[in-house]
């Protein structure tokens, strides 16, 4: 039997969220504050709950963090006062542990020696329970206080700071023991470390500056920095930088299994993520769905603005016109205003307007970059009909999301994931029922081949896991979703 849910509420239904972004410079003489909160800024997109940087200046480390954006966290006086050699910065989308102060990073500990260590982290770790008993065994933290995966991590890497063992010493030893997808920038306000679990689900990249180092989760925060490209942080690579240079140790074997999400959605598309531009790779999957969904249409417009180039790769594959039919109120998912009851009523034209002088009468092809819930493709599309288009067609820029990311990015449920509202394991059935539910005319999605083939990345080195269900660090312990996973794991394979 065939089933689908209609759980709407337009304004309630967030795109996937990044957990954080993570940032890193090594530069004395150059106002390093600075440039961590330009490179924060370029990273803005990957949590927007919370913001932090962490200062050294050799002798000691100031941490200054808050809830709100980078702009609101951080004025001239603020950054002023954060001098020093070296500094790490952290942007924060909450999942593990609540959206306070206290979870908002970077992390501050002081080493059993006195050195101060500060911790900026974006990803999940999937043995959180274990390193939380060990952290708890050695009086690190109180586990009444829910302490984040962050804290508990920055807990156990400070303590290993004594006698001689430094924090290179430390990590080493810590980070075999630690599952799950990480990206560490981290300091003992002398040298900045940084450090890639061996799966290198999140991307973190290095730069050089003319007088010294920096350390990003994206290619596009060196460069708004002025760092030169030179080379991924490895996975299972740690690497230390100080006035000796860049120094690299191996704590794992690799398993490369990149996010392809990030070249579908996460990442910005002026990026670089292993070799492969994430807008050349948009582009790509755009031209893929044109040649296996093709739409008869007028029109090709994007939902603005992670579905643009996609569109643009439609457009350019089918031979339909380009343009722009909505526009995005581009911050206002961005307030800590709750709106109205009034404004709540307007749902999806809170963050978009339909240009109705574009798409009047005409048989529009929208491209958007995913369905996850559906209650946006669902509302976009009831607007567009409202401003007079003739047909809506929805063409989707990665394959039906059908599984929970347990790697660093929020989605929903697995029950709230509208690809699975279908009990039937029919495809071709799974997709007219999800047309029907979103009220678009027709629904197509690009093949997880195609997806896989625009990122110009070897499969067997990519996660898919939210696609297949095929998990590659397995799950996390003491989570319900993940006991939904595995129970849907089950039935499928019976
Ligand atoms: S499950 Fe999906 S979003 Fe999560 S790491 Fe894998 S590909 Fe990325």
């Amino acid at each position: 039997m065939t089933q689908v849910n209609h759980p709407y509420d337009d304004l309630n239904e967030q795109a996937p969220q990044e957990e954080c972004g993570v940032f890193g410079v090594w530069a004395p003489g150059e106002e390093v504050s600075k440039l961590t909160y330009f490179g924060l800024f370029a990273l803005q997109h990957r949590g927007q709950e919370a913001a932090g940087i962490a200062v050294g200046d050799g002798e000691q480390i100031l941490v200054f963090k808050d809830l709100g954006l980078v702009s609101q966290v951080f004025d001239e006086p603020i950054l002023e006062s954060l001098r020093g050699n070296i500094a790490i910065g952290h942007t924060r989308y909450t999942t593990a542990g609540g959206n306070t102060w206290e979870n908002a990073q970077p992390m501050f500990r002081m080493a059993p020696d006195g050195t101060d260590i500060a911790l900026g982290h974006n990803g999940n770790l999937i043995n959180y329970i274990e390193l939380l008993d060990k952290a708890t065994e050695l009086g690190l933290v109180d586990p009444a206080k829910k302490p984040s995966d962050t804290d508990v991590l920055t807990g156990l890497l400070a303590s290993g700071v004594h006698d001689g063992n430094n924090l290179f010493d430390s990590a080493k030893e810590l980070l075999p023991s630690v599952k799950g997808a990480y990206c560490l920038t981290f300091t003992d306000g002398h040298t900045l470390y940084a450090a890639r679990d061996p799966f290198g689900i999140r991307p973190l990249s290095i730069g050089r500056l003319e007088r010294g180092w920096v350390v990003a989760s994206e290619t596009a925060a060196l460069d708004i920095v002025g760092a030169s490209h030179v080379r991924e942080v490895e996975p299972g690579e740690l690497i230390a930088i100080d006035e000796s240079g860049l120094k690299s140790a191996r704590f794992a074997e690799t398993t490369r299994k990149g996010c392809v999400f990030e070249y579908v959605y996460l990442a910005r598309p002026d990026s670089v993520i292993k070799g492969r531009n994430v807008n050349e790779a948009r582009l790509e999957i755009g031209r893929k769905l044109a040649a296996e969904a093709p739409a008869v249409g007028d029109l090709v417009i994007p939902t603005p603005e992670s579905g643009t180039p996609a569109a643009v790769g439609f457009a350019q594959a089918s031979g339909i016109p380009f343009g722009q039919g909505m526009v995005k109120n581009a911050y206002v998912g961005r307030t800590f205003i709750q709106p109205s009851d009034t404004l709540r009523q307007l749902g999806i034209r809170l963050k978009l307007n339909p240009l109705r002088e574009v798409i009047a009468g005409k048989r529009l092809v929208v491209v958007d970059d995913s369905i996850v819930r559906g209650n946006t493709q669902r509302a976009v599309i009831r607007m567009l009909r409202e401003a007079g288009a003739a047909e809506v067609h929805v063409r989707i820029a990665s394959p039906p999301v059908k599984w929970p990311c347990f790697y660093g990015i929020d989605f929903a449920t697995p029950g709230e994931l509208i690809a699975n509202a279908v009990t039937s394991d029919n495809e071709a059935e799974m997709v007219e029922a999800v047309r029907s539910a979103i009220g678009a005319d027709t629904l197509g999605y690009v093949s997880i081949d195609s997806m896989v083939a625009a990122t110009e990345q070897p499969a067997n080195e990519l996660c898919i896991a939210c696609f297949d269900g095929k998990y590659p660090m397995g799950l996390p312990q003491g989570n319900s979703n993940a006991d939904l996973v595995r129970k849907m794991q089950a039935t499928a394979s019976s």
